[in-house]
């Protein structure tokens, strides 16, 4: 490694050769997700802090530990997104989206800050496609939802993709059964991690998110709240799993999926990937149907979900290449240089990647080059005018009018 300066803790460059595979997923995403009638949105990097302590929650791991806050130079708190879903709800009330047909259906793509303990799979800053569709409480959101997510990792070749699907309830539901849990943590609190001890008043749910065997102990018996679903919140959890049915999505049903952020309310879900080792979790998301409200905007449901880009490539094991090259220019002579630049002009503007020397390198130098790129063809320009094609493959080369390169190679 070198002795130079580094990239910071839990953050990484992408290189071109690994730009290649990112854009593969960036643009099969888009496609999936314009096709369904979903547009792309661009929020900013960082928002007032409040924003997120509101969203996302002010008990929840990522407010309370993993934010990247500052103040400006006027001393407002800023902070650099955590998540999507808050900056998307916020520009939802901010451009009175609520005017629109609904739901308004919108996708993102970026990158998002947490101070997490970096390992395989987790950064510190790090990259999400999210998905969110915002206006609606019918069923039928959720389970589009869902099935985008899958169609676009299934798609992808993601392999060994398994999808868990739980209840959350109505915030009325919710806080009768966080009571039960909250006596039921108490009573076996002996057990318990210390820090899963510290927040049964503040968030009982998030003992279900422990690693620590007692806890886990304990949570394997504790009262589930699928099984204290009823009326509406049942009925609208049946219809997603008959959606999902009738889609071919499979699922195992997760009592015990709470996921780390406060706003969710009925469906929760998450995709793991076999091959990611503990950050099994490629994508996830659920519903919050008070969100909106919350943040100050109009009684508006929403659903969303957002999958880390570099789980997915990292499940793919796609580690890209090299950008591919059609044709290396290559002047035999210092007096052929201007017009190896300018014929290589010529062939990009009619879209053929070309490339010339930059270096000085002599003719067998820049053929080496060529190699090297995995050039299809290179072109010769001759000291007398003329030129020669190379087929970099086969060796085979021959006269070709300079005048006509580019007529030849798009032939
Ligand atoms: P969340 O926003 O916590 O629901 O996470 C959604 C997805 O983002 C997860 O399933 C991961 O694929 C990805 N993700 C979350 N946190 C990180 C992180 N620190 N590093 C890399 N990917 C992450």
């Amino acid at each position: 490694m070198s002795e130079g300066p580094q990239a910071p803790r839990g953050t990484f460059d992408v290189l071109p050769r690994q730009a290649v595979a990112r854009a593969r997923v960036r643009a099969a995403t888009a496609a999936v997700l314009q096709r369904a009638g979903y547009g792309e949105i661009e929020t900013p990097i960082y928002e007032d802090t409040d924003l997120f302590a509101r969203g996302v929650g002010e008990s929840t791991d990522i407010v309370e530990k993993e934010m990247f806050t500052f103040e400006d130079q006027s001393g407002r708190s800023l902070t650099l997104r955590p998540e999507g879903t808050a900056s998307v709800c916020r520009a939802y009330v901010e451009h009175g989206m609520h005017k629109l047909a609904q739901p308004v259906r919108l996708w993102y793509w970026g990158p998002y800050f947490r101070y997490e303990a970096p390992q395989a799979g987790r950064y510190r800053q790090f990259n999400q496609v999210g998905l969110e569709a915002i206006g609606s409480d019918s069923p039928l959101v959720d389970a589009e939802a869902i099935i985008l997510l899958h169609e676009l990792i299934a798609g992808l070749g993601v392999p060994g993709i398994e999808l868990k699907l739980g209840s959350l309830a109505s915030p009325q539901t919710r806080s009768a059964y966080r009571e039960e849990l909250a006596a039921y943590l108490q009573e076996n609190e002996a057990d318990l991690a210390p820090e899963v001890r510290s927040r049964i008043d503040a968030n009982p749910l998030r003992a279900f998110d422990s690693k620590d065997d007692g806890t886990r102990r304990v949570m394997a018996a504790a009262p589930k709240l699928l099984d204290r679903l009823e009326g509406e919140d049942a009925e609208h959890f049946a219809e997603v799993r008959t959606l999902l049915d009738a889609a071919g999505v499979e699922y195992e049903l997760d009592p015990s999926l709470v996921r780390g952020l406060d706003y969710y309310t009925r469906t929760v879900f998450a995709f793991t990937a076999a091959n990611l080792g503990a950050q099994s979790e490629v994508g996830g998301g659920g519903r919050y149907d008070g969100l909106v409200e919350q943040l100050g905007g109009p009684a508006a449901a929403g659903v969303g979900w957002a999958a880390g880009i570099e789980r997915i490539l990292l499940a793919l094991g796609d580690e890209g290449e090299e950008p591919r090259r059609d044709v290396f220019v290559a002047a035999a002579g210092d007096g052929q240089r201007h017009r190896a630049l300018a014929l290589a002009g010529e062939l990009r503007r009619a879209g053929l990647s070309a490339e010339v020397d930059l270096a000085g390198r002599s003719l067998k130098g820049q053929m080496k080059q060529a190699d090297r790129i995995g050039a299809r063809h290179a072109v010769i320009l001759e000291e007398d005018g003329g030129a020669q094609l190379k087929e970099m493959e086969s060796g085979e080369q021959r006269d070709i009018d300079p005048a006509a390169v580019l007529a030849d190679l798009t032939d």
